[in-house]
């Protein structure tokens, strides 16, 4: 092997990610004086989170009557009754706060007239736990919330001193001989120099793996990094079975039409004219939850009922939307829907599909941000120095199925958390840990092999395969069959990552070695989600499978915990409880645990 030099930094906490969770973190930990770095693989603002359009939940009562337990509610059942209830209260309890926080930050949010944030209705938020209409509680900055909170956030972090490593890209986590976290190292991607960060806290907050798939609306950087990394070190995933299909991906792009659509007004339509929503979903209508949505408009289609000419879409109406109204407070997907459909919506339906959007599966955490490493005993067990927040994490508040706009909520309220709670269990006094030459050179190994890779395969044709594998088998609708093809064919395609072909063998600005990296990732991501899948005989939120049509609360109302042999790819699983105690009892204020007991989920 080369020899490869490292240079040495040191920091209380570094945080790897700097989308909307991974700035959240830094900055709640700069401000309390730690010394802190972020490293990020692209600039701050071009993370994912720049994307988001719709908003961010909160139960502000600015647009009507509206309570945290009633946010709890819709986000329990959201979840299908898969999420662990202390984290679900915590994120429906301290949202209010975290969006305050983000408006005296300076996130530009439209306003009523009044001059109150603005917030706007989204799929599955209700009121009177479920029982009413839909309720305005989506906060957002027109249909660039996303961009609004990430420049801030930026902005904020630089003011309070956090250091940024801006395009390097964190190879894997340095673990200790007692399985705690000592650090990371990094690539840095414009001069081919490797870095090793020796960190008392290191916060993973590197975003989903939509790219495992061939069609999503997330961003090609969104490849399940830190998911990679967490697998290597030897620790287990959780939930990742679970993917959510966003209903409204432009047809053929993939691109988002936001939720937010919908909200303002939006409706679908089949080949017939008809808004078939109203048939499956009397109450909430096209505002129904996303997997409801999802499944409905794919059904559609299956029944012969889809338009165009191969009838393999539907169709979003906004054209009886006011131009006023589209111009305010939808000004991007006015652009998107010209720029990559060819449509002028204040005229003509936009042709969608359902697209994937979202993980809610990731690295298992608790309310707290730390990472959890179960065993049957004890099934909270923490992994000493070691966090990870946002689309990353699985903490879990989204259960079987996220609900719109409460991801940008779980960035701030976990980024926020994990800061917080670095400030009670870090030892200011104590030196950070220790070189630990065994995994410097184990990391480095690793490097060196894909560097040198000389196989048959190259990177992007497996990426390809893999990615129409998981679109065909692990899509929005399981069965059996497809399932156990998409286990088979998942492994073959695994087993061809020994034979890997890497061209180019420099270290500046290599975007083969940086896609190969990536590509190891997303075949962990890849692998875990299809034998997670193929196991759960049940369906639940986003995992329909139509051999088990129902919901097993007694089998399977528990958390898949899948650990990747990244030699071999096999996967094996083991299960963890969901946590059903929310952290305030009734009398004290706290949700009637009656209201959130298990039942039929209509909407
Ligand atoms: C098009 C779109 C619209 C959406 N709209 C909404 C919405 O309106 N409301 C809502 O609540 N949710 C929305 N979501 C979901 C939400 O935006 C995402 O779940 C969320 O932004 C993820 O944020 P994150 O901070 O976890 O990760 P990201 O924003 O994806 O950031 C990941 C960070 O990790 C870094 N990184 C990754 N790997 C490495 C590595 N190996 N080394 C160094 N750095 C690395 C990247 O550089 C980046 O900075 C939307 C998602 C999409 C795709």
């Amino acid at each position: 092997m080369a020899a490869y030099e490292l240079i040495d930094h040191e920091f209380d906490v570094v945080v790897v990610g700097a989308g909307g969770a991974g700035l959240r973190a830094t900055l709640g930990m700069a401000e309390q004086g730690f010394n802190t770095a972020c490293i990020t693989k692209v600039f701050p603002t071009r993370s994912h989170t720049v994307a988001a359009q719709g908003g961010i939940a909160a139960s502000l009562q600015n647009m009507g009557p509206d309570s945290w337990q009633w946010h709890m509610y819709d986000t329990v059942k959201g979840s299908d009754w898969l999420g662990d209830n202390d984290a679900m209260e915590y994120l429906a309890r301290e949202a209010p706060a975290a969006i305050y926080e983000l408006e005296h930050y300076g996130v530009p949010f439209s306003r009523t007239q009044d001059g109150k944030i603005y917030q706007r209705p989204f799929g599955g938020h209700m009121t009177e736990f479920g029982d009413g209409p839909p309720v305005q509680r989506t906060c957002a900055a027109a249909d660039r919330t996303g961009h609004a909170i990430l420049h801030t956030l930026y902005g904020q972090s630089v003011k309070n001193d956090a250091q940024f490593f801006i395009e390097y890209f964190a190879l894997d986590l340095i673990m200790g001989p007692n399985g705690e976290c000592q650090g990371v190292i990094a690539w840095k991607l414009d001069d081919g120099t490797l870095h090793r960060f020796r960190a008392k806290m290191v916060v993973l907050a590197t975003g989903g793996y939509g790219r495992s798939y061939f069609s999503a609306t997330s961003a090609h950087t969104c490849t399940g990094d830190g998911n990679g990394m967490v697998a290597r070190a030897g620790l287990p995933l959780q939930d990742m079975e679970f993917v959510q299909f966003h209903p409204t991906g432009i047809y053929g792009a993939g691109v988002l039409i936001t939720e937010g659509a919908r909200g303002e007004g939006g409706y679908l339509t089949n080949s017939e004219g008809e808004r078939f929503m109203e048939r499956y979903a009397p109450n909430a209508k096209d505002l129904a939850s996303r997997d409801v949505v999802s499944r409905c408009m794919t059904l559609e289609i299956r029944e012969g009922r889809g338009v165009g000419p191969k009838k393999d879409h539907i169709y979003l109406h906004l054209d009886h939307l006011d131009p006023k109204v589209l111009h305010e407070r939808l000004p991007g997907i006015t652009e998107s829907a010209k720029i990559f459909a060819g449509v002028d919506l204040t005229r003509e339906p936009i042709p969608v599909l359902p697209t994937v959007h979202y993980n809610m599966g990731g690295i298992p955490a608790n309310y707290h941000g730390e990472v959890l490493n179960p065993t049957a005993n004890d099934p909270n067990r923490i992994v000493p120095g070691l966090m990870a927040v946002g689309e990353a994490a699985c903490a879990s508040v989204h259960g079987a199925n996220r609900l719109g706009s409460n991801s940008l909520t779980d960035l701030v309220v976990f980024g926020r958390a994990a800061a917080i709670r670095a400030g009670k269990v870090i030892d200011r006094a104590a030196p950070v840990p220790g070189i630990n030459q065994a995994e410097d050179a184990k990391i480095l190994t690793r490097l060196d092999r894909l560097r040198n890779a000389n196989g048959s395969q190259p990177t992007a044709k497996l990426r390809d395969e893999m990615q129409r594998t998981m679109q065909a088998d692990a899509a929005v609708f399981r069965t059996d069959a497809s399932l156990k093809n998409g286990v088979a064919a998942m492994s073959e395609i695994y087993s061809r990552l020994a034979d890997i072909k890497v061209s180019d063998r420099s270290l500046i600005w290599n975007s083969d070695l940086v896609e190969t990296l990536e590509l190891e990732n997303l075949m962990a991501c890849a692998m875990a989600t299809v034998v997670s899948a193929e196991a759960r005989h049940e369906s639940r939120g986003a995992h329909a499978h139509e051999d088990f049509p129902n919901r097993d609360d007694v089998e399977w109302r528990k958390h898949t915990l899948a650990s990747v042999d990244i030699e071999t790819g096999a996967v094996e699983l083991s299960y963890r409880p969901v946590i059903t105690d929310p952290l305030t009892p009734y009398d004290q204020g706290g949700i009637d645990l009656k209201k959130i007991a298990p039942k039929a989920r209509v909407y």
